[in-house]
């Protein structure tokens, strides 16, 4: 736990794999909308990390850096209340990350349930193993982050909280190895809706599944997914009761309907027969409307001025490098790596 003397510093963010989708907006993007109204968080646009999903295609991170922050800018995040930095502005960052490789095993980051998940979703399980090294160790990586930035408090879903205890056992290593608590840890802040199922109920929605309904969909791709989307394989008549639990329209009914009570009313009428699929998908498409419609327009808006986005992401930067030195700075000399 963080000590409760010092300040609340709040540090997240996503790798820049491609635009953002809902999943993202129900997991952390709320979280940090509230936040920054009190705080000003540091949201790190994750491009380094994301070339080891990516094996490579490093022009795919670099307009995905764009991507992810239009998003930002379309659902509100405010650089004016929010530090956004890009990864690789923060060359601190990649310098921690190699300090800290020290402090983790190959056993353990194997361990990592996060990793081991997300290998077997990329079909690395095996003999062979073809990773890349910067993949299996992307959870040093983003404990660099935290650390680096001096995070205490970190909105994310529910697949990153090994991540969160991996930060902590590297910070009490660290904190042991030079016999001085220079490190502080962190925590985790989950939102209401720690994981929003993909349209087709079988994980999260991630885009590396292809389940997802992006933050900048068209009216008509929201539709369609909505259309498409998972309720009650036994529902097969509208009389016949249906199930609520494993039913993705009501999952996205609980996390984004506003009006909790009419929710309320339509599961009743859900689970005891009588009620269309075609009737909560209907009332679905109207809530995914009316929060998308105004966060694509925003979106629109902000692509005209490339330039202007581009700016904020190089101040944000230069501004969260002041600290990253700082830490970073503070570490070397802890471990006697100053030569003059
Ligand atoms: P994708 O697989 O779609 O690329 P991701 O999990 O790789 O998604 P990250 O950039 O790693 O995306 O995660 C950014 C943040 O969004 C993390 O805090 C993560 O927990 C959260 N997040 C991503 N998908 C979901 C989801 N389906 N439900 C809740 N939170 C999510
Ligand atoms: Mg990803």
């Amino acid at each position: 736990m963080s000590s409760s003397t010092s300040p609340t510093i709040i540090v997240t963010g996503d790798r820049t794999t491609g635009p953002l989708h809902l999943g993202h907006f129900a997991g952390s993007l709320q979280t940090r909308l509230t936040l920054q109204e009190s705080h000003t968080p540091l949201i790190l646009l994750a491009d380094t990390q994301a070339l080891a999903d990516h094996q490579g295609d490093y022009r795919a991170v670099r307009q995905a850096v764009i991507d992810v922050a239009l998003d930002y800018l379309a659902v509100g995040i405010n650089p004016q209340k929010s530090t956004v930095l890009i990864q690789s502005m923060v060359p601190e960052l990649a310098e921690l990350s190699f300090y800290l490789m020290n402090l983790v095993s190959v056993a353990r980051l194997e361990r990592n349930p996060t990793v081991k998940s997300e290998l077997r979703a990329k079909g690395y399980e095996g003999e062979d193993r073809n990773i890349a090294a910067g993949f299996l160790s992307y959870p040093v990586s983003q404990a660099a982050d935290i650390i680096a930035l001096r995070g205490t408090l970190i909105p994310v879903g529910e697949d990153q909280l090994p991540m969160i205890e991996q930060t902590n056992e590297i910070v009490r290593r660290f904190n042991r190895m030079v016999g001085e608590n220079i490190l502080n840890e962190c925590e985790a802040l989950l939102s209401n809706t720690t994981r929003l199922p993909g349209i087709d109920g079988k994980g999260k929605m991630s885009r590396v599944a292809g389940n997802h309904i992006a933050l900048s969909a068209s009216a008509d791709e929201i539709t369609a997914a909505v259309n498409k989307m998972y309720t009650d394989a036994q529902h097969l008549t509208i009389n016949s009761p249906g199930q609520i639990k494993g039913n993705v329209v009501f999952a996205f009914l609980d996390a984004f309907d506003p009006d909790t009570e009419q929710v309320a009313q339509l599961k009743a009428h859900y689970a005891h027969g009588g009620l269309a699929d075609s009737v909560i998908k209907a009332r679905l498409n109207d809530v995914l409307q009316a929060l998308i419609g105004p966060i694509r327009s925003r979106r629109a808006q902000f692509a005209q001025d490339p330039d202007a986005v581009l700016s904020m992401l190089l101040c944000g930067s230069a501004k969260a490098r002041q600290t990253a030195a700082l830490t970073l700075h503070k570490v070397k000399t802890a471990m006697g790596m100053y030569y003059f």
